[in-house]
C-alpha cells in the first residue's frame, strides 16, 4: 500500500478541479459582464454627443442624464435648438 500516491492523486484532482471552477467563475463573470454591455447597447440608454453651454465641455452622454459631468449643470443646448 502506498499512500503517497494516492495523496499526490488526490491533491492533483483537488488542483484541477479549483482551475476549472476559477475558470468557469471568471468565464461566468466576463460572459455576464458582456451581456450587460450589449444588453445596455441594444435596450438601455442610447448616448450622444453633447456641449454643455455652461463649460464648453464636449462629449457622449446618455439622453436621459441631461447633465454635464463636469460642471453639473444641465444640458439645455438640446432643448433651445428644438424650439427655436
Ligand atoms: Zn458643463
Amino acid at each position: 500500500m502506498d499512500t503517497g500516491i494516492f495523496g499526490e492523486y488526490v491533491l492533483w484532482v483537488l488542483l484541477t478541479v479549483a482551475r476549472v471552477v476559477l475558470i468557469v467563475v471568471i468565464l461566468y463573470y466576463v460572459l455576464r459582464g458582456v451581456l450587460n454591455k450589449w444588453k445596455q447597447r441594444k435596450t438601455g440608454h442610447p448616448r450622444q454627443t453633447a456641449v454643455c453651454p455652461h463649460c464648453g465641455w464636449k462629449g457622449k452622454v446618455s439622453i436621459h442624464a441631461g447633465r454635464c459631468p463636469r460642471c453639473n449643470r444641465p444640458l439645455e443646448d438640446r432643448k433651445m435648438d428644438g424650439e427655436t
